[in-house]
């Protein structure tokens, strides 16, 4: 018996696309805007001669924004996998088992492409 290939309808699927689309662009947006909140970008603090505490401030403020900037990269990338996987017509359907991903767990985090098990397994 030939394996069933096995989709969500596009009706299903074509609203999720755009969400993510919307997703996307709005994270890379964020992602720009959050260039000017690192301190260690700002010229002029090559200038100033800070006291130390003003420099644990920027310190923090480059660490917060780098550890933001890294989470937002890791879900611009998940959602442009999410994004392949609806043009081959696999959104929803787990990449690494190959069954259908819960609806729920897709409804929370449209930008997967693992089930809840081959997650969990990823994780240890
Ligand atoms: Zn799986």
């Amino acid at each position: 018996m030939a394996k069933k290939t096995i989709s969500y309808p596009k009706e299903v699927v074509e609203p999720v696309a755009k969400h993510l689309q919307e997703k996307l662009s709005a994270l890379e947006k964020k992602k720009k805007e959050l260039r000017g909140e690192d301190p260690f970008l700002d010229k002029a603090r090559l200038d100033d001669n800070a006291a130390v505490d003003t420099d644990a401030a920027e310190q923090i403020g480059h660490m917060r924004v780098s550890a933001v900037k890294k989470a937002y990269d890791r879900t611009i990338i998940q959602i442009r996998k999410a994004l392949s996987r609806i043009k081959i017509g696999k959104y929803g359907v787990c990449e690494r088992c190959g069954k259908f991903i819960d609806t729920d767990r897709l409804m929370v985090l449209p930008e997967t492409t693992l089930c809840v098990d081959c997650e969990k397994k990823r994780e240890k």
